[in-house]
Parts: C-alpha cells; sequence; structure tokens
C-alpha cells in the first residue's frame, strides 16, 4: 500500500525524523486557514497524488503570502495533473500540502528498499537528489552509495556516518544526517515499509537536514499489524478493479492486454500468464482466486475480469487440489448463467474428479470450449480472439 507524502511526513515526524511543517487542505479555505496559522512568508502548495514528478508538472508551486497559497490551492484542487509517473491520463487533485517553504543548500537523496537477491536491507544516498533517481541509477551507478544492512545487527551509526562522509557532508551537518538516516531507518523497520524513499533530502544553508519529499510503501501483509496506517489507504488513488477485487479477497492486477484470466494460485497464475504469451496472446490481468473456488469467488473473479473493456476473451485454469473440478465446474456453471458472459470462454481444470468436470462442462447448455492441457488452452483461447 502507498500513502501520499503528507501522511509520510507524519509517520516520520513520529519517528524524530526532521520534516519541514505543513498540513494537508481539501479545501482553498481550509488551505488559507492553516498557512495563517503557520506564519513565515514562505510557503509551498503541493499537490498530493500518489505520483512523483510533481514538481515538473506544475503540482509543486511557492507561494509568498496566504492570499497566494489560497489563489494556488483554489487552482490545484480538481485539477488533473500530469507527471511521468501518472501516465497521460495523469490524477485528479483531491488534496493539498501547505508546507513552510525551506532555504535549500544541496538536494539528496536517501532510499531504503529490500534488496531480494541478497535478503538485506539497503539503504541509499547520492549527491544526485531532486532527479529521477533511475537516471542515476542507469547513467552514473557509481553515484550512488549503498550500506547493506545485517537483520542481526539492524544499522549500525558507522554505517550512517559513512554515507553522511560520502555525500560530502563536513561537522554538525554530518552529526544531523546520521541522526536522520538512523531515524529513517528505525521508521523503516518498526513501520514493516517495504520502501522508503526521500528526494530530496535537503541541507539547509544553516546546516540542518530535511526531508523535503518523502514516499513509503507497506507491506500489505503486515498492515494488520499497524490499524493507523492501513487507515490512510486512499482508494482513489488505486486502480478501481483491484479495490473492487480487494474487497472480495481476490488477487487482481490489471495488465494490458486481452486475455482475461481466472487461476487459483499465484504460481500457476504466473506460468498461465507465460503459457499465453508463449501461444501467441497478451494477458489482460493476473487474478488469483486463491485455493477455494466456489460459485461466489468464480463470479466475483468474471464480474472483475468482464469489467475490464479490453477483454476479448477469457482462460479459466483451475487446479482442484483443495476444492475438488466438479464442484468449480459447477461453480463456474452458474456464475456464468447470472452473469452476462459476452466473450468466449475457454475452461481447464485439472486434479481430483477432473474427467467428471470436464463432462459436466461440456454438457451444460453454456458456450464453454474445454480444454485437458494448459498449451491446449492457452492456443485455443488466443485463437478464439
Ligand atoms: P516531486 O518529487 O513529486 O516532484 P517534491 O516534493 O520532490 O515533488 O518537490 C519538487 C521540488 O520542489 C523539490 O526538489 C524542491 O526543489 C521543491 N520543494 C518541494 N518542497 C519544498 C519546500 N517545502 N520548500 C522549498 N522547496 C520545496
Ligand atoms: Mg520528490
Amino acid at each position: 500500500m502507498n500513502i501520499h507524502e503528507y501522511q509520510a511526513k507524519d509517520i516520520l515526524r513520529s519517528y524524530g525524523v526532521a520534516v519541514p511543517g505543513g498540513k494537508v487542505a481539501f479545501s482553498a479555505d481550509e488551505a488559507e486557514a492553516i498557512a495563517k496559522e503557520m506564519g513565515g512568508d514562505i510557503f509551498v502548495v503541493k499537490a498530493q497524488i500518489h505520483a512523483g514528478g510533481r514538481g515538473k508538472g506544475g503540482g509543486v508551486k511557492l507561494a509568498k503570502s496566504v492570499a497566494e497559497v489560497r489563489e494556488l490551492a483554489d487552482q490545484m484542487l480538481g485539477m488533473t495533473l500530469v507527471t511521468h509517473q501518472t501516465g497521460p491520463e495523469g490524477k485528479t487533485v483531491h488534496r493539498v500540502l501547505i508546507a513552510e517553504g525551506v532555504d535549500i543548500a544541496r538536494e539528496l537523496y536517501l532510499g531504503i528498499v529490500l534488496d531480494r537477491s541478497v535478503s538485506k536491507l539497503v539503504v541509499m544516498a547520492s549527491t544526485e537528489g531532486g532527479v529521477e533517481i533511475e537516471t542515476v541509477a542507469e547513467e552514473t551507478p557509481e553515484k550512488i552509495y549503498k550500506e547493506y544492512i545485517d537483520p542481526q545487527t539492524d544499522m549500525q551509526p558507522f554505517q550512517a556516518r559513512r554515507l553522511a562522509f560520502k555525500l560530502g557532508l563536513e561537522g554538525d551537518q554530518i552529526k544531523h544526517a546520521t541522526k536522520f538516516i538512523l531515524q529513517l531507518y528505525s521508521a523503516f523497520t518498526e513501520t514493516d515499509a517495504s520502501l522508503m524513499e526521500i528526494n530530496p533530502l535537503v541541507v539547509t544553508p544553516a546546516g540542518e537536514v530535511l526531508a523535503l519529499d518523502a514516499k513509503i510503501g507497506f507491506d500489505d501483509n503486515a498492515l494488520y499489524r499497524h490499524k493507523n496506517i492501513a487507515e490512510m489507504r486512499d482508494t482513489n488513488e488505486e486502480d478501481p478493479l483491484e479495490v473492487r477485487a480487494s474487497e472480495h479477497h481476490l488477487n487482481y492486477i490489471k495488465l494490458d492486454g486481452n486475455v482475461g484470466c481466472m487461476v487459483n494460485g499465484a504460481g500457476l497464475a504466473m506460468a498461465t500468464m507465460d503459457i499465453i504469451k508463449l501461444a501467441g496472446g497478451m494477458p489482460a490481468n493476473f487474478l488469483d482466486v486463491g485455493g477455494g473456488a466456489n460459485v461466489e469467488t468464480v463470479r466475483n473473479g468474471f464480474e472483475i475480469i468482464l469489467s475490464d473493456p479490453n477483454v476479448k476473451a477469457v482462460l479459466v485454469n483451475i487446479f482442484g487440489g483443495i476444492v475438488r473440478c466438479d464442484r468449480v465446474a459447477n461453480g463456474i456453471i452458474e456464475a456464468a448463467k447470472s452473469i452476462d458472459l459476452s466473450v468466449p470462454l475457454v475452461v481447464r481444470l485439472e486434479g481430483t474428479n477432473a474427467k467428471e468436470a470436464r463432462e459436466l462442462l461440456a454438457n451444460s447448455d453454456m458456450n464453454f470450449e474445454v480444454a485437458s492441457s494448459l498449451e491446449e488452452a492457452a492456443e485455443k483461447v488466443v485463437a478464439l480472439i
């Protein structure tokens, strides 16, 4: 799960990480009141969407008075913001962060992610802040400094200091940066985050070190331990079909192709997508209906798959291990009766009672294509399109 910048900053603040003052506003009135209360003479109005690159897209603007804050908030709220991360359709802005304007001496980068290839967290820092870190990684990878964290010892102060030195910091800046990095690391592990990115991490002319921007992603499987974080979810920012699927406890990810897939088990779902590609087709989605495929899950699955207008045919590939195939077949027949199945459907069931299941499908008055192998199923569905 991802959250907004202002929410990420609230979390970081509670772990003692240095962030500039600021508050979220949902209306121009609120924006004005926040700026008035905050005081100071430079403010920044920042569109809150789950995408970066807002600065270049016109979603981060400087204001020199409370009146200007109001004006900018009024312009930004409701606008469609297009950045290199939103895609050409952009995202509607429903919230803005009113932040203190910060004097910037240097813009740096700091990030923490899990490096799966070594099973360790890696803390990354770079002097190339404020720009796309992907570009830095590609063109000048030597400008990204890394510290791998031993899970048994956690991050050590010397590791944070080493990063601070590599960033070319001096004197008190080193002390501030070391504290910042260690606190960010604590926030990461204690909230079960999967990604944290501070871009830019800024050094002020007075030598303070602050998170000017903050991005956090969390491990969904750990959210039950963090009710306050789970409540920060903003479904406006997510794909509507993925939101519906998660309400039904289905694992659904929308893709660009036209073959709808309904599969049980993530491994089988991956294999199904591969074999569709091998047969010359393109999957429209990843959908894992879980171990116990019944009428209800199958119906919900169909409804979600068919809500995608790109879907031109559906492939159902279910292995009957925990559930018997004949029960799944009955589920498919029942579900197909209750929805408007406007595209061809290929079904491949394997496992317990697979033969009975195939007979049930073949004898039903629905127009199913039954396949006995995965290869045959993939070829059939691609041919039908
Ligand atoms: P994004 O990454 O989506 O473009 P950022 O929060 O990183 O958004 O802001 C983009 C740029 O705007 C920053 O690199 C910084 O130069 C400037 N900026 C952002 N917040 C502030 C602030 N509070 N004070 C001064 N400048 C800011
Ligand atoms: Mg940024």
